[in-house]
């Protein structure tokens, strides 16, 4: 059974806590390896290996930084296959949907590689007599990153080049649920030609996370995952001095106004519900319908797509989605579902106890669809992170747009229309940080950044592109005179520049 341990200071090393979990293959269910989890000792050791060479990495010129990520592009490039089957061995996706992942985390190494041209700074000749202003950014030192299970390589390549190539060093913190890809992560930067201790690996839980918030010498933490650890990380992160980003759950609905076009609606919940078995932040997991007419269109359309879901192990090229995460995540989604059906929710079609032969021990959910969910009911007001697509019937599109902005999560939302009006005031109304005109999941391209609104985020900057310079750097302005053989005496009234 392959061990994941921690990189530090460019070395594999076990560390001295002793500690272990499972990680398994969700198709089958069975453990297929081992990660070690760290704790204070290795946060220490991986601080120290990155204090000890941020002055050679946070003095090398921004060119040859960028440089770093040409060449972890075309690694990236060529070893995409692996990367995405180490992706599905643990997480379980299909190989075809870790290959998208891989596709969209590149877009951010990209980015990376135009940091000369965005660190440039500005500069104002004579402010005064002489005197001239310089701004510039600065990287902030040792960053930290703790990232989900859901997206074990897109995350943490989230943040990894934009940190780096501001001339940060990093500690990622990935998740112990499918932890192999932060060290292939790792192994391609290294290829790339990344200085060790550059990019550190601590792999753990509650305790190493703790001990990245208590560390004196982490300045900021980037982290992605759920609204109830975000705001943990934020609030404890921020008392402690830390500059923090911390992006939560989100729960994303759609609206299908009467005049869409109704295949092409049904097409966008399948793929946006459905796909990843729902283990996607950005994942439709509300339906609204506006109009009982535009609902039973809809329902027809979708109740014979979601029984026939082709449900298998991500090596199966047929499959559309696999497993969820755990046999703890499918005991919740499956109290969930069973907690709508007691709140009064039609379930149209009933994924829970779905069995895949051969794969028994599998921890599978299948396609579920819920129709007549209310505001009030559990399967609504909670993010499901699964299969489970529930409908909210709705009388208007007021109503809609009232439900969307009353609800505590503002990750992302989508409407599909043909009225032009209407999609231009729902850009302009809704309470929602990513919004989607007839595209479903509107996840921002590597060049704008990401980021939702209300619980689905604590902290001032979205996470990579332009908001990613800002979140990693600091401003300094530099206001300098020349020559310095100009005297006037002392000056005690506040400098005008005059
Ligand atoms: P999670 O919150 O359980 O775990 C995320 C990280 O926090 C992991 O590294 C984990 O080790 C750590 N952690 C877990 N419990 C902790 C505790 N008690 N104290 C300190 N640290 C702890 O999230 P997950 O289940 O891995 O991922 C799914 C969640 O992430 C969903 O809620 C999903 O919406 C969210 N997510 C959000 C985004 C976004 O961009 N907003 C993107 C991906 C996932």
């Amino acid at each position: 059974m392959a061990l994941i341990e921690h990189i530090i200071g460019g070395e594999s090393t076990s560390g001295s806590s002793g500690k272990t979990q499972d990680i398994f293959n969700p198709a089958t269910g069975e453990a297929v390896g081992q990660v070690i989890l760290g704790a204070t000792a290795e946060i220490d050791a991986a601080v120290q290996a990155a204090k000890n060479v941020l002055p050679l990495w946070s003095n090398t010129s921004p060119a040859k930084r960028a440089a770093v990520m040409f060449a972890m592009r075309g690694v990236m490039t060529r070893r995409a296959d692996e990367i995405a089957r180490t992706i599905s061995a643990e997480h379980g996706k299909t190989h075809d949907d870790a290959l998208g992942e891989v596709a969209r985390a590149l877009e951010v190494v990209e980015y990376a590689c135009g940091i000369p041209d965005k660190l440039k700074g500005d500069f104002s000749r004579d402010v005064g007599p002489g005197i001239d202003t310089c701004a510039e950014r600065q990287p902030l030192g040792v960053v930290a990153g703790i990232t989900p299970f859901n997206f074990p390589s897109m995350v943490p390549l989230w943040m990894i080049p934009m940190a780096l190539a501001c001339g940060n060093t990093f500690v990622l913190k990935p998740s112990e649920r499918d932890p192999s890809s932060a060290n292939l992560i790792f192994d391609m930067f290294r290829e790339a030609g990344l200085p060790d201790g550059v990019l550190n690996v601590v792999h753990g839980g509650k305790d190493a996370v703790d001990a990245i918030i208590a560390h004196k010498d982490i300045q900021a933490i980037s982290f992605v995952g759920s609204t109830p650890i975000a705001h943990y990380i934020y609030s404890n992160g921020c008392a402690a001095g830390k500059r923090v980003q911390a992006l939560g759950g989100a729960k994303n609905h759609m609206i299908i106004l009467p005049d869409a076009d109704i295949d092409q609606a049904a097409d966008a919940l399948m793929g946006a519900g459905f796909g990843s078995a729902g283990e996607r932040c950005m994942a439709i997991s509300v339906a609204v319908p506006v109009g009982n007419e535009t609902a039973d269109r809809l329902i027809e359309k979708l109740v014979p797509r979601v029984e026939a879901l082709k449900i298998g192990p991500s090596d199966d090229p047929d499959a559309e989605m696999g497993p969820v995460i755990t046999k703890d995540a499918k005991d919740r989604i499956e109290g969930m579902i069973s907690a709508g059906e007691t709140e009064g929710a039609e379930v149209l079609v009933d994924g829970r106890g779905f069995s895949l032969q051969g794969y028994e021990g599998g921890f599978w959910v299948g396609g579920t669809l819920l129709d007549r969910v209310t505001e009030n009911m559990t399967v609504y007001q909670q993010e499901i992170f699964g299969p489970v697509l529930s409908v909210l019937r709705s009388d208007s599109y007021d109503y809609a747009v009232d439900l969307i902005n009353k609800h505590q999560y503002g990750n992302g939302t989508a409407i599909f229309t043909r009225d032009g009006d209407a999609a231009r005031d729902f850009a302009n109304r809704i309470q929602v940080g990513m919004v989607g005109i007839n595209v479903p999941i509107p996840v921002p391209v590597g060049y704008h950044s990401f980021g939702g609104w209300k619980q689905s985020i604590f902290g001032a900057h979205g996470i990579y592109g332009p908001e990613a310079i800002h979140f990693y750097t600091r401003l300094k302005t530099v206001t300098s005179r020349w020559p310095t053989g100009i005297r006037s005496g002392a000056e005690f009234t506040f400098p005008s520049m005059g």
